[in-house]
């Protein structure tokens, strides 16, 4: 059996270890005869895998007492809806900062609950940018937001599609802020350390850093659990997932058993300060060789490029195919980009070793040799 390099969006490549291990437990989990799969998400063996991969996941993100963590479904897609159903009562709108794809997903969902007020957006290029391709000047964002009324302020940390990543810049001005941050973390979430005492709510799909899609992580400020609208459905409620530990109907059960395998691989990495170097390693790489070339061509501004997802064209189109065919020859896999953004994409997530990344630049070296 060989194992390709998975430049995969997400669903994404996860760390071997964890699979081999998912492999070994498949049929006969710690000697009990049945697979995690088949057992009572209220049995005692499942609440124990369930509450140390919660306590896990706690300890890798530094999560203070002030916040829950809720293991949910309906992906970060699902939560465009249920963040408003949730947050909205006693408020008419909400803030949003349009980066790309994700965010305006988003802000446009929230439309079907209240207004929704765009105060900061890249849809004009910059100076230094294009359109789309860099992270709005936030130095306005407070006096945009405050005094609005706006039940929150939500914005998309990390694009998955442009390859668009902030830096702390609303972190950085939450505590000035009227309204809870709310922030998208699904495509770099784990990936560096974060203080999560500035934030209402973070969350993201798992399908990236934590394990298999199925399961969306939430960590909400306990104090936002009571604004739900009374239509809000049971089952989305963050008031009423959190009274029953995340346990008020079936989780993913199987999903968070893989995610809690991530999270014990994580730790014993180094946790988020290891994912954090390894990160910039892996993302240096890639766009040093980008940027040393005329052949490719990062289009995102370089202070705001992505440390998960390297967008990057080729020269010449047509190449396109050929790249992509040579590539998966060396087992360089699922580097095809964003339909809408076109060209390549490389995610390169906690799961993709150093090696890999190393693998991809030498391959592209060699390709721009063998066609330029
Ligand atoms: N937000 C971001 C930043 C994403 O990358 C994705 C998935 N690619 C989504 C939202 C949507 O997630 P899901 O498909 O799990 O609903």
């Amino acid at each position: 059996m060989s194992r390709v390099w998975n430049f995969s969006a997400g669903p994404a490549a996860l760390p071997e270890a964890v699979l081999r291990k998912a492999a070994e437990d498949m049929l006969d989990w710690q000697g009990k005869g049945l697979s995690v799969m088949e057992m009572s998400h209220r049995s005692p063996e499942y609440m124990g895998i369930f509450e140390k991969t919660r306590a896990d996941f706690r300890a890798l993100l530094n999560v203070p007492d002030t916040h829950d963590v809720l293991f949910m479904q309906g992906g970060a897609v699902g939560m465009n809806a249920i963040l408003p159903m949730n947050l909205l009562r006693g408020f008419e709108q909400a803030a949003f900062v349009n980066t790309g794809a994700w965010s305006k997903k988003t802000s446009k969902e929230f439309s079907k609950y209240g207004t929704s007020r765009v105060v900061l957006d890249n849809a004009a290029a910059a100076p230094d940018a294009p359109a789309g391709n860099y992270v709005p000047d936030c130095s306005h964002l407070v006096d945009r937001v405050n005094g609005q009324s706006m039940a929150y302020l939500h914005y998309c940390d990390n694009e998955t599609i442009g390859g668009v990543e902030f830096n702390g810049q609303v972190e950085a001005l939450s505590g000035l802020l009227d309204c809870p941050v709310v922030a998208d973390v699904s495509s770099n979430i784990l990936s560096r350390t974060l203080d999560v005492s500035k934030y209402g709510v973070l969350y993201g799909g798992a399908q990236k850093n934590i394990g298999p899609a199925g399961v969306t992580l939430v960590v909400i400020r306990k104090d936002l659990l009571d604004r739900a609208l009374s239509t809000c459905p049971s089952a989305f409620e963050f008031k009423t997932v959190a009274e029953n530990g995340s346990m008020y109907n079936t989780p993913p059960t199987y999903a968070i058993y893989i995610a809690g395998l991530v999270f014990e691989w994580l730790a014993q990495q180094g946790g988020v300060a290891w994912a954090q170097a390894q990160a910039k390693a892996k993302a240096d790489l890639l766009y040093s060789l980008i940027d040393a070339s005329s052949f490719y061509r990062c289009p995102v501004r370089p202070a705001d490029r992505s440390r998960m997802n390297v967008p990057f064209t080729l020269a010449d189109e047509s190449l396109n195919a050929p790249f992509l065919a040579k590539a998966a020859e060396r087992g360089l896999v699922q580097l095809k980009g964003h339909k809408s953004v076109g060209g390549m994409r490389a995610s390169i997530y906690n799961a993709m070793p150093l090696e890999g990344v190393q693998a991809l630049v030498e391959f592209m070296r060699e390709f721009e040799k063998e066609v330029a």
